[in-house]
């Protein structure tokens, strides 16, 4: 998708801290933080949404979280993955991506 904001930052178009890349995932700061680390891991493959991910491109990603979040110190104090998926949710780029965020305790839900 040559038009995608997010496929750009896979190819360098468009310049994003990086944290994070394999063959298949990437993952950078968010441009507009909400929390003292937030990051998202996207698939360098275009997809609008996680219901178009397929079970590989799901394990990908995760796996990504999984290897980045222990090696960083993130997995001890905890973390929490959020994907904002269509207007309810107020998704505003469509190229699946999992917002990861952490480094300070988060709101619970129920507060
Ligand atoms: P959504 O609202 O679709 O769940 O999340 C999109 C995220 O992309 C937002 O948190 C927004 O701050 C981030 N974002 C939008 N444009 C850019 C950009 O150009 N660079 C980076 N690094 N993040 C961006
Ligand atoms: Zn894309």
């Amino acid at each position: 998708m040559s038009e995608c904001l997010f496929c750009k930052i896979v190819k360098g178009e468009i310049k994003a801290n990086k944290v994070f890349e394999n063959d298949s995932v990437c993952a950078f700061e968010d441009i507009n933080p909400q929390a003292k680390v937030h990051l998202l891991f996207i698939n360098k493959q275009h997809t609008c949404n996680v219901n178009e991910m397929n079970e590989a491109e799901i394990g990908q990603v995760f796996k990504a979280i999984a290897e980045f979040t222990t090696s960083n110190n993130l997995s001890k104090s905890g973390f929490r993955v959020v994907t904002n998926t269509g207007p309810d949710a107020c998704q505003s780029v469509f190229h699946a991506h999992f917002h990861v965020l952490g480094g300070e305790q988060l709101a619970g839900f129920g507060s």
